[in-house]
Order: structure tokens, then sequence, then C-alpha cells
């Protein structure tokens, strides 16, 4: 069965993204970096799963290494599966992204929602930028922008619809997600046909 994995920093909304696209429950706002390992749901509306991996990032109480060791798990489950990932989607938060992204990038610094972006795509899995919490963001366009440059896409970011989709999770606006999910997933059914 075909899946789509979720992957993204601690606080960016990715459990409550979950509930949206799932139905369940999930533990929200919970102590971060906590669970290590996948989960593995449905995706209500469509036919593959979705897995949740574990939040990467700033988590207060967890060390150094600790942090290192959850996204070498990241890395090596997509490796591993990499075949069989259908959509890797990149959760961000809409408001905060672009600023994290500046205040990490340094000569011997790669900020982690790029360093994640260009290694789905190095393994080539599709990938989606949910960029969340749109709801808190007031120029949308111009900061969406912003990112599309941070990640390496030139701007603007409307031409990148299949890539980058804004959403609000926490009111169930994710409609931009499932269709640049679906995008992917017929494309690879095309590719499969030829
Ligand atoms: P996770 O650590 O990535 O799983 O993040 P959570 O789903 O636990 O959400 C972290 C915080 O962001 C919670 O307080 C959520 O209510 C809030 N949040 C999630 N989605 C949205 C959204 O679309 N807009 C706003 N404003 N807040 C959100």
């Amino acid at each position: 069965e075909a899946e789509v994995v979720l992957v993204g920093r601690s606080n960016v909304g990715k459990s409550t993204l979950m509930r949206e696209i799932t139905g369940h429950k999930f533990d929200t706002g919970g102590k971060p970096g906590v669970t290590r390992q996948p989960n593995h749901y449905d995706w209500a509306a469509e036919d593959f799963v979705v897995t949740d991996l574990p939040g990467f990032g700033f988590m207060s109480g967890v060390d150094e290494e600790y942090r290192e060791a959850i996204k070498t798990d990241i890395v090596q489950y997509v490796e591993e599966y990499a075949d069989n990932i259908l959509v890797g989607v990149l959760v961000v938060d809409g408001k905060s992204a672009v600023d994290i992204i500046d205040r990490h990038s340094g000569p011997d610094e790669i900020p982690y929602d790029v360093e994640m972006f260009h290694f789905l795509r190095d393994v080539d899995v599709p990938t989606v930028v949910a960029v969340n919490k749109m709801d808190k963001v007031d120029e949308k366009d111009e900061r969406l922008n912003e990112l599309c440059d941070r990640l390496g896409l030139y701007p603007p970011w409307k031409q990148w619809q299949e890539t980058i989709a804004p959403i609000t999770a926490k009111n169930g606006q994710i409609s931009s997600l499932n269709e640049a999910v679906r995008t992917h997933l017929h494309e690879q059914n095309r590719d499969d046909l030829f």
C-alpha cells in the first residue's frame, strides 16, 4: 500500500494535521520528541497510509544527542522505504519558518527544513511543503515567496502549487494539501502505465 510520510519540526502542527487527515485523535501539544517510532494511519479519503515521523528541532529537556538520533531515525526510515513512499509532506509553520531558516543558515549550518526538503528530493520522494498556521500570517504571498526562495524554488510561489500548500490545519483548511498530494498520486500512476 502506498504511503505518505509527514515530517516537520516540533510544534508546527503535525499532530493537528494528522487529526484532520485521518479523523483520529492525536496528542496535540504533548511532550515533543517522546515518540521515536513511525506511526501508521489510514488517510481517510484516500487509499494510502500516512506515516507520522517524530518531530524534530528544539525540545526542552531533550539533549543534542537525542535530537540527532531522532534525525537519523527519520533519514533511515525514508531511505529504507523511499520506493514505497508516494509523497513526503514537510510541515512547516508559515509564521516562523523563514525566520528560523534564516537564523540557522550559516557556513557550516543547514536549517532542518531546507535539509529535509533537499533530502527528500535526493531520494526521489516527491515533496509537498504544507505551510501551516496560515491564519496567523498577514502578508501571505510575500511570506510564501520568501519560503520558496529559501528552498531554492524560484518565486512566485503560485507556480509551485504542487509543492507549496498553504494550510490552516487547526480550522480544517487543508484542501491545497489534498490537491497537491493527489497531483503526485496521479503522476505516479501515469508513470507506472508507461
Ligand atoms: P506538533 O508538535 O507538530 O504535533 O504540533 P501540534 O499539532 O501539537 O500543534 C502545536 C500548536 O500549534 C498547538 O497549540 C496547535 O493548536 C497549534 N496549531 C496547529 N495548527 C494550527 C493552525 O493551523 N493555526 C494556528 N494558529 N495554530 C495551529
